[in-house]
């Protein structure tokens, strides 16, 4: 296993690109420390009328380039570290593909999956208020947005209590709502729409076409789902796909993509469709020409995409010699540790990093804002092109600083382009 340490992991890979391009002391130290730690207790009522807290953050990280923008998870492991860290990806991120934010998360350590619907409302709705009374949300401050296990619902709670402390509507304060309250079409699948733009830019360049193209996908949740959708819809050959239960894999070919969806829907996972524990409904595999594997044999197949769409850290120096794709696409924040990066690289593999390959989720972000304050509503073709606009020109700007810093890693490279686009901010502002 990976030994968790994302912030460390985060300050490593800065040094490096730091390195690269003799950045001065001031900037450096500036982007190591977040500009504001927030940190408390959240309590709220369980069903059986006991009090739960839970340990809760908001982490903004730099807001040179403009409000603090970045999800909220609820996850058993969002720690202090962990919030840190994705909070400083995200200034990074929001600055790769120049839209006007800087970087923040939110984290509170709990395990959703053992609350009632109840609960989590008024979970939510307690991390917002306490949030939105200490002063640190607002629609020019720090906007929030889905992250791992949150979703467009806790989304519109959220909203409606920050909305009743404010005593108006301030629909831009929170992206990812559902769309009767404000939310942008094309927000729910932006990750992977965003993430395919840029794999398709790419095999354009190197001549291959989808068609040709072989796909693993570790992760079936909101990212992972979607991608497997659209990457099919391009012609691309799903053959393995994984869930936290297990993974399964094609016997002959591809899967059809709304198989999966009925899999994963009968069985509650993918596995869970053909396998009860240790014992599988054999005749049913061979008859649907899946056979299972382990999550662990995914990350080895020989394919020529590997799609990063669950946890951080997945990809270790415990695991990455076995790794056979040629290009790995991180869908999820962090999939791969700085370790493993190095090995990567030596391997010839291509990683298309966390901060390019998702920021299509937080460009909707910015669109569903711009949408709110305008009170526009934008069509859904219209929000894909000028998502793809802006995913392939963030592409190119990446691609010019790889020949600028010859042989530069992808991740150094949108490392770079991140640095230098913060910095020339805080040089504006006079911060620096
Ligand atoms: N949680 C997503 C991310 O890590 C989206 C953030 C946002 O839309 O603000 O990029």
């Amino acid at each position: 296993m990976s030994s968790k340490k994302p912030f460390e992991n985060f300050l490593m890979t800065l040094k490096d690109a730091s390195k690269e391009i003799n950045l001065c002391d001031k900037t450096l130290k500036k982007l190591k420390v977040p500009e504001n730690i927030f940190q408390t207790e959240v309590s709220f009522k369980l069903d059986n009328g006991d009090i739960q807290q839970a340990p809760a953050y908001r982490v903004q990280h730099n807001s040179a380039r403009g409000p603090y923008k970045g999800g909220i998870r609820f996850h058993p492991d969002a720690d202090l570290d962990e919030v840190k860290s994705l909070a400083s990806l995200m200034s990074l991120k929001c600055a790769v593909v120049n839209i006007p934010f800087g970087g923040g998360k939110g984290g509170v350590q709990i395990n959703p999956k053992q609350l009632s619907k109840t609960e989590l409302e008024r979970l939510s709705r307690a991390y917002f208020r306490t949030g939105t009374e200490a002063g640190i949300f607002g629609v020019n401050k720090d906007i929030p947005a889905p992250d791992v296990y949150t979703n467009p619902q806790i989304m519109a709670w959220m909203l409606d209590e920050h909305e009743k402390i404010l005593g108006e509507k301030s629909p831009g304060v929170l992206t990812g709502k559902p769309l009767e309250l404000g939310g942008s079409l094309g927000r729910g699948y932006a990750t992977s729409q965003g993430g395919l733009f840029v794999l398709l830019e790419y095999l354009k360049q190197l001549g291959l076409s989808p068609k040709k193209t072989t796909i693993a996908i570790q992760g079936f949740g909101n990212a992972g789902s979607f991608f497997a959708k659209l990457a099919n819809k391009a012609g691309f050959k799903i053959v393995a796909v994984s869930d936290s239960k297990g993974a399964i894999i094609h016997d002959q070919g591809e899967f059809e993509i709304d198989k999966l969806y009925q899999y994963k829907q009968a069985g509650g996972s993918l596995r869970g469709n053909f396998c009860q524990e240790d014992t599988c409904d054999i005749e049913k595999m061979s008859k649907e020409k899946v056979k299972t594997i382990s999550n662990e044999a995914l990350l080895k197949l020989d394919i020529d995409v590997l799609v990063l769409a669950a946890m951080d850290g997945v990809v270790h120096e415990g695991n990455v010699k076995n790794i056979k794709a040629k290009i790995i696409l991180e869908l999820a924040n962090g999939p791969v540790t700085p370790e493993a990066d190095k090995i990567l690289e030596k391997k010839d593999v291509v990683v298309i990093p966390d901060i390019l390959a998702n920021a299509g989720g937080v460009t909707v972000s910015y669109f569903e804002w711009v949408q709110n304050r305008s009170g526009d509503v934008w069509e859904e073709d219209f929000v894909n092109e000028k998502l793809k606009k802006i995913m392939t020109k963030a592409f190119t700007d990446l691609q010019k600083i790889q020949t600028k810093h010859a042989s530069v890693s992808m991740r150094k490279a949108a490392f770079i382009l991140g640095i230098e686009r913060i910095q020339t901010a805080m040089k504006l502002r006079g911060q620096i």
